[in-house]
C-alpha cells in the first residue's frame, strides 16, 4: 500500500487549457485528502475519488489559485447528488468566513458549516487522518500560509504550498522521501514571496529530500526550464509535476 500524490493541476495564477491551478490528492489505502483547492481541481479530483470518499481537505493559504474550488464543492455539497457528513476542511484561521462572504446572497450567513467540518491552522498543527498523519507549518507568503508533511506507513511527502524558501519549510521537509516545492518565480527579487527553480533545488538539497518535485511553475517559466534549473542546485532526481500524474512515494 503506497503513499501517492496525484497532479490535478499546478497551473498559476489562472488555469491552462490543459492545467488547472493548485490541486493535489493524496492517497494511502482508502485514506483520500484533497491538498489545495484551486480553480479548475474538483473536476479531475472525481477521476479518482467520488467526493463522498474524501476524507479530508487541507488548503494552504487562501489565494484563490490554491483554494477557489472550495466554494464549487460547498454547492457539490449542500446543493447536488452528494450525500455524505461535512468533510473536514484544514486551512488557514479566517477561512470559514472568507468562504461565506462570497456565499452568502441573503441576509442570512450561508452554512459553511454545514458543507465543512472546519479546523483552522496554526504553526505546527498535526492532525491524523485516516491512516496518514499531517503536520502543518507556517511559511512565508506575505499572507498567511502553510506546508505540510504528510505520512503514512514510514513514508513521507512534503509540500511547500506557495512560500519565499524558509528555515520552517526546510525543517518540516528534513529527510523526506518526497518534496513538493513550488517554484513560480522566474527571478529572484529582494521581496518575493515564492521559490525561483534554484531556490527549489536549494530547500530540496538543505532538507536531505529524497526526491524533488517541482510545481506552480510559473508563466514566464516552461517545465523543463524548471527542472534543469533546479538540478542545477540539488544532486537527486528532479521530476516536475505534470497535471494528471501519480507520483508513488517510496
Ligand atoms: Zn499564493
Amino acid at each position: 500500500m503506497d503513499l501517492s500524490l496525484t497532479v490535478l493541476g499546478c497551473a498559476t495564477p489562472y488555469p491552462s487549457v490543459d492545467n488547472p491551478c493548485s490541486g493535489y490528492l493524496v492517497s494511502h489505502g482508502d485514506t483520500r485528502v484533497w491538498m489545495d483547492a484551486g480553480a479548475g481541481t474538483i473536476g479531475p479530483l472525481q477521476r479518482h475519488t467520488r467526493l463522498e470518499d474524501l476524507d479530508a481537505i487541507w488548503i494552504s493559504h487562501l489565494h484563490a489559485d490554491h483554494s477557489a474550488d472550495l466554494l464549487t464543492a460547498y454547492y457539490a455539497l449542500l446543493f447536488a447528488d452528494v450525500s455524505r457528513d461535512p468533510v473536514p476542511l484544514y486551512g488557514p484561521p479566517g477561512i470559514a468566513d472568507r468562504l461565506a462572504g462570497f456565499l452568502t446572497n441573503g441576509p442570512e450567513r450561508s452554512p459553511v458549516e454545514s458543507a465543512f467540518a472546519i479546523t483552522e491552522l496554526h504553526d505546527g498543527h498535526e492532525a491524523e487522518v485516516g491512516s496518514m498523519r499531517l503536520t502543518s507549518a507556517a511559511v512565508e507568503h506575505g499572507i498567511p500560509a502553510f506546508g505540510v508533511r504528510i505520512e503514512a506507513a514510514g513514508r513521507s511527502l512534503t509540500y511547500s504550498g506557495d512560500t519565499a524558501p524558509c528555515p520552517s519549510l526546510t525543517a518540516l521537509a528534513s529527510g523526506t522521501d518526497v518534496l513538493l516545492c513550488e517554484a513560480e518565480s522566474a527571478v529572484k527579487t529582494p521581496d518575493m514571496v515564492h521559490h525561483t527553480p534554484e531556490d527549489a533545488g536549494e530547500t530540496a538539497s538543505s532538507a536531505g529530500a529524497g526526491r524533488l518535485v517541482v510545481t506552480h511553475v510559473g508563466r514566464f517559466l516552461t517545465s523543463q526550464e524548471a527542472v534543469a534549473r533546479a538540478s542545477a542546485r540539488y544532486s537527486g532526481t528532479v521530476a516536475y509535476a505534470a497535471p494528471g500524474s501519480t507520483i508513488r512515494v517510496g
